[in-house]
């Protein structure tokens, strides 16, 4: 078995984001390609923007894109619990190390204090480093300060770590997706690892968990590579191995800023709500970064953990391609087996009435609807007009079409003949013909024969299949609806 241990580790503060998810499937297709473990921890130290509903929103979302995860919240495992909120009396025990190792310090600094050096270094245009102030409080100092009724924090001391483990102040580290990365520790400033109220902080939490949990790798975003050069410290501190990093380009919008709301959904719920197939929605976010060897870009996720190598994962940014997803997912419905669809679409159906219509015809007015769909709430649009009565005609559908003296007549000659004709698929096919060519002869020409009844019987001039539509309405409806468009 493998040593590889990979997790991902969400905060709950809002739905699964694709980002995320991207993060989650590249983590799972490293651990996959060498049987490694694929760990979910939930990161849910800031109480207030998490909730309940956020967390079950990241167990569904991973669930639906495949990503299941070996050991976590739910399922539990050797290293648990996985859930942050679940932890907090293990950290002091690491608070308390890295005190007595010297790599550590009480800080009695108020936010006001902290404040004031801040405005000073913006009024210098300094990058603003905390001073240091209580790193060396002797034990009097400190008893002072308690007594004020002031509680410390607990920061990190990165020049001494910096010091003890590197002969420089430039730090570097490994990436497995960038390469070399270095920082000038001279930068950092020493950051609080444990506030007042004995709450850890991320960075000091996530190296923790990160330790126990064993986790070999650690993939994430580009975002946290300030944060890394701070974790290695700490692993450092504390006498552990430290984990291999790799860190991912940024996902942007086509207008190369952030992915946000207003481009379009960013939560992965929200593209299933809309009518995304998780199948397509997973192959269309493994392409963020990663490239298949083959060019063949439609690949299952099982057949992109064969060819995933993490070194070769793009290190820039990727574009998230909305319309590249439409039809990504488009192919990913064509090859959708006709009950698997018709189940799938129901969701998205139900404001019309399905049990007026018979399992037969339901099954007809989806083979002959499916074609052009994108997504699957396009269902919702494409079969209006199966259902009710009437039909809305589209204005422009009225003027340009319906109210011409050609659809008049031909709606006239096709509420004459139609009435006699025996409603089969086969028959219709025969009589339509027919109808085309009689009216060919009067010089309209067969598209405008057809625009007339198709625009009477579905209110539009492009639709599904003509002879289907007519068989699912059937002779009833089709007459009633041609008999209300003749004037
Ligand atoms: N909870 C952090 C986040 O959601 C995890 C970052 C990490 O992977 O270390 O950004």
């Amino acid at each position: 078995m493998s040593d590889v241990r990979v997790r991902i580790a969400p905060s709950p503060s809002g739905n699964l984001h694709v980002g995320t998810a991207r993060t989650a499937l590249f983590n799972y297709l490293y651990a996959k390609k060498v049987g490694g473990k694929f760990v979910l921890r939930i990161e849910d130290t800031d109480a207030e923007r998490t909730s309940q509903a956020y967390i079950d929103n990241i167990f569904d979302s991973l669930k639906a894109l495949g990503l299941n995860w070996d050991e976590g919240p739910d399922v539990g495992g050797p290293y648990g619990p996985y859930t942050q909120s679940e932890r907090f009396d293990i950290y002091p025990k690491y608070i308390q190390i890295l005190l007595e190792k010297g790599f550590a310090y009480e800080c009695f600094c108020t936010p006001e204090e902290l404040e004031a050096e801040k405005e000073e270094a913006t009024k210098n245009k300094k990058a603003y480093v905390y001073s240091k102030k209580c790193e060396n409080l002797n034990d009097i100092e400190k008893d002072r300060l308690r007594a004020e009724g002031r509680k410390p924090a607990i920061r990190f001391s990165v020049e001494k770590a910096t010091k003890a483990f590197h002969n420089s102040s430039i730090i570097h580290f490994d990436d497995l997706v960038k390469g070399d990365l270095h920082q000038d520790t001279n930068l950092i400033g020493d950051f609080v690892i444990m506030k007042s109220n004995g709450a850890p902080t991320y960075n000091f939490a996530v190296v923790i968990d990160d330790m126990l949990m064993k986790i070999s790798h650690i993939i994430r975003g580009e975002d946290h590579i300030s944060n890394t050069f701070k974790q290695i410290l700490i692993y450092e501190a504390l006498g552990a191995e430290v984990p291999r990093f790799g860190h991912l380009g940024m996902i942007l919008a086509p207008d190369r800023s952030k992915l946000s709301k207003r481009h379009g959904a960013t939560a992965v719920s929200e593209f299933v709500e809309k009518g995304y197939l998780t199948d397509a929605l997973i192959n269309f976010v493994a392409l963020l970064g990663w490239a298949p060897s083959d060019g063949n870009e439609i690949k299952t996720v099982d057949e992109i953990a064969q060819d995933f190598r993490i070194n070769e994962v793009s290190s820039s940014n990727s574009i998230f391609e909305y319309d590249k997803l439409n039809w990504m997912n488009s192919q990913y419905i064509k090859k959708l087996d006709i009950n698997d669809l018709k189940e799938r679409l129901k969701p998205f159906l139900t404001k019309y009435d399905l049990s007026t219509m018979t399992d037969e015809q339901y099954t007809h007015m989806v083979e002959i609807t499916r074609d052009p769909l994108t997504i699957l709430s396009d269902i919702t649009d494409a079969v209006s007009y199966f259902f009710g009565e009437d039909v809305e005609v589209d204005p422009e559908v009225q003027t340009t079409v319906l109210d011409t003296e050609v659809s008049q007549d031909v709606l006239k000659t096709f509420a004459e003949q139609a009435k006699d004709w025996e409603w089969t698929e086969e028959n219709l096919h025969e009589k339509l013909e027919e109808f085309r060519g009689f009216y060919k002869e009067k010089g309209v020409k067969a598209k405008v024969t057809m625009w007339a009844i198709r625009a009477a019987v579905t209110g539009r001039t492009r639709g599904a299949d003509m002879v289907g539509t007519l068989v699912i309405l059937g002779k009833d409806k089709t007459l009633h609806r041609v008999a209300k468009a003749i004037k």
